[in-house]
């Protein structure tokens, strides 16, 4: 039977609670806001199906032998492409799935603004999942719904993180040609309790319920993108992401699940047949493809991903791209977050009832060590300067 002695060892997937033939397992939120399962041990038959679709416990295996594609794409239809977080290319992978009256799982809003994973059968309903939001997404009883349309033999198309993907493969435990698993390059996810305590602060100080929300509004363009919050009472909050007191403290992973600390499924070779992410640095290596409205970095990982890539290519515009080159000016998509030592600091603050931007800011500000350090840093590149020019006189 699951059961969760290191947190860092369960990353949410839901998995074991899809899995659960006696459904005796339930996710429990702990104070830190994230959900761990809970299993009634009154009910439990000891099948131990719940480890066994873990995907922490049992790591789903690739078995096709696949090299590796990167590319840089844009969407060509601009108007999709800024409603996107990156180049737009998730909405034309729905376009082509819906249009073989195929079911779109993804992570969407409901009506309090809680990020959770659903489904889609219509092209009309898709737009819900565009662009990011920064927060652990709810699985739910997705994956039961996924294997139904599947049995169906629907063609399916399930999007989440890199992690989710890996549950539901765990959860399949087996290929089906008709499931399209599409991940995307995940810097971590923030605490749904943190979030929401950011979405009431906002709430109170703008005296009005939240009627949209985007983390990744391009009016200030792709790489100096925008968060904003409309409000039903017409007041708007808009201002550069690197501004915002909630993106800062997620960059600065402050409130992120622990689990992502030891992300393993941030390599090469994932069970998705496609990655989405931002082309950080594209202008470094295809400068005349660069531009504001937002590129995206693709990674196809097998041959499915690869029928399904060219299909779509005629709706975009698309260039061979740099695995190497990629990877590095975008750490995240095979790297996880490092250790942060504040993070304990930031959780006890909260419960101590220190403010939400009080708590990110004490947090967030250098240690003075790390000051100490940069000083040092800063004075060592001077003083060699200073002796290359003595040097070089
Ligand atoms: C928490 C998080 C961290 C990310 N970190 C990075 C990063 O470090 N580097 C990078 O290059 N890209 C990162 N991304 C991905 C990137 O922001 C875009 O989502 C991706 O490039 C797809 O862009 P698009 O323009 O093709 O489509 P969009 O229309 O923007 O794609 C939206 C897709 O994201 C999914 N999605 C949105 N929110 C969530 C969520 N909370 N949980 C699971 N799935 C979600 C939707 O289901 C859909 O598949 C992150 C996204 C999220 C949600």
């Amino acid at each position: 039977m699951i059961e969760i002695i290191d947190k860092g060892k369960c990353c949410g997937c839901h998995g074991c609670t899809n899995i659960c033939p006696k459904s005796c397992i339930s996710m429990e939120t702990d104070q830190e806001g994230f959900w761990y399962p809970k299993v009634d041990k009154n009910l439990c038959i000891d099948c131990h199906l719940c480890e066994k679709v873990c995907p922490i416990l049992e790591v789903p295996q690739k078995k096709e032998v696949f090299n590796l594609l990167t590319y840089a794409c844009k969407n060509k239809n601009n108007e999709v492409r800024k409603e996107s977080s990156s180049g737009g290319v998730f909405s034309l992978l729905c376009e082509y799935v819906i249009n073989h009256e195929g079911v779109v799982f993804g992570a969407s809003y409901n009506a309090q603004f809680e990020v959770r994973h659903t489904y889609v059968e219509t092209l009309g309903e898709c737009s819900q999942f565009r662009s990011s939001k920064y927060v652990q997404s709810k699985i739910g009883e997705t994956y039961k719904q996924v294997r139904t349309f599947l049995n169906q033999g629907r063609l399916v198309m399930f999007s989440g993180t890199p992690c989710q993907i890996e549950g539901l493969s765990g959860y399949l435990s087996k290929e089906y040609p008709n499931l399209i698993r599409v991940d995307i390059a995940c810097h971590g996810v923030p605490s749904p309790m943190v979030y929401k305590r950011y979405l009431n602060d906002l709430e109170n100080e703008y005296q009005s319920k939240l009627k949209s929300l985007s983390f990744r509004n391009k009016d200030t363009g792709w790489s100096s993108y925008s968060f904003k919050a409309e409000f039903e009472n017409g007041r708007v909050k808009q201002e550069l992401g690197s501004n915002n007191i909630y993106m800062k403290g997620f960059i600065k992973d402050i409130y992120l699940r622990p689990s992502c600390f030891e992300c393993e499924f941030k390599k090469p070779h994932t069970t998705a047949d496609i990655t989405l992410g931002d082309y950080w640095g594209v202008s470094g290596i295809h400068p005349e493809f660069t531009d504001e409205k937002g590129i995206s970095l693709i990674f196809v990982h097998s041959q499915k991903g690869k029928d399904i890539f060219d299909k779509i290519s005629t709706n975009l515009q698309v260039l061979e791209s740099d695995f190497d080159y990629a990877t590095k000016c975008n750490p995240s998509i095979v790297r996880h977050a490092p250790i942060q030592p504040k993070r304990q600091q930031f959780f006890d603050l909260l419960e101590q009832g220190v403010g939400l931007q009080e708590a990110i800011e004490k947090c967030i500000k250098p240690t003075l060590l790390q000051r100490v350090k940069g000083k040092g840093y800063g004075a060592l590149i001077k003083g060699k300067r200073l002796v290359k020019k003595v040097v070089y006189k």
